[in-house]
């Protein structure tokens, strides 16, 4: 089964993806974590997007493509779940494309795209009082979901930062990229007959629930898909 979960930075994607991969046994694959791993292990892929990860821009096209399928084939590789649940790639039309022809040659295809609806003021205050796990990638916010310990993460221990990208000063370029092209996206979504819009403005719970339905399977408790 693979689940694409499109939503703005702030919108929960990130959450809610793990969930979701915890609650039908399958696989999650996040492009951000991605790149900035590879930006902090100073691999080749890592030099090439920094600039554009720092700065909230989109890293081209021709780079996340390959970069974004061959880690999902690693993936599931690695933990032998053929489902996945990809949190922020594709982002837009020309990745979706990419995406639907790679999988096509597998006879595979995406089963639903879960879309997470937040209004703009909403994101803005998420994302300035967002910390991160640099290890598991766990997200904390400071007035909703603070951490136990400050600056801890609960899940694994490890120290919390403010990505560069979190800064008020990207906030607001990240979402105005993200609007803009995410509209033709989730238009090619609609048109397939794909996609599915949730109110991501509740609590986390509500937000889960609803995409858990939104998927229109069955969930499975310890079983590989
Ligand atoms: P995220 O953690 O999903 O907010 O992604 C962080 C940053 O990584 C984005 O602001 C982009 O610079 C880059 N990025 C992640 N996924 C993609 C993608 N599918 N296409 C282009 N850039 C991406």
């Amino acid at each position: 089964m693979i689940l694409i979960l499109l939503g703005a930075p702030g919108s929960g994607k990130g959450t809610q993806g793990r969930r979701l991969s915890e609650r039908f046994g399958i696989s999650y694959m996040a492009s951000g974590d991605l790149l900035r791993r590879a930006i902090d292990q100073h691999t080749p892929l890592g030099e090439q997007v920094r600039q554009y990860v720092e700065r909230g821009l989109y890293v081209p096209d021709d780079v996340i493509v390959p970069a974004a399928l061959h880690e999902i084939h690693r993936i599931r590789e690695e933990t032998g779940a053929s489902g996945v649940v990809l949190d922020g790639f594709p982002r837009t039309r020309e990745q979706a494309q990419a995406l639907d022809v790679a999988l096509e040659a597998e006879g595979k295809r995406v089963k639903r795209v879960l879309f997470l609806n937040v209004p703009k003021d909403v994101l803005v205050n998420r994302l300035a009082g967002r910390w991160t796990c640099r290890n598991c990638g766990a997200t904390y916010n400071l007035d909703q979901n603070p951490p136990r310990t400050p600056g801890v993460c609960d899940r694994c221990g490890h120290a919390l930062f403010q990505r560069v990208d979190d800064r008020p000063e990207t906030v607001e370029r990240r979402l105005n990229v993200y609007l803009e092209s995410t509209v033709p996206l989730v238009a090619y979504y609609r048109q397939k007959r794909r996609l599915v819009e949730i109110d991501g403005n509740r609590p986390m719970n509500e937000v889960t629930e609803a995409l858990v339905s939104g998927t229109g399977c069955h969930e499975l408790s310890g079983q590989r898909r």
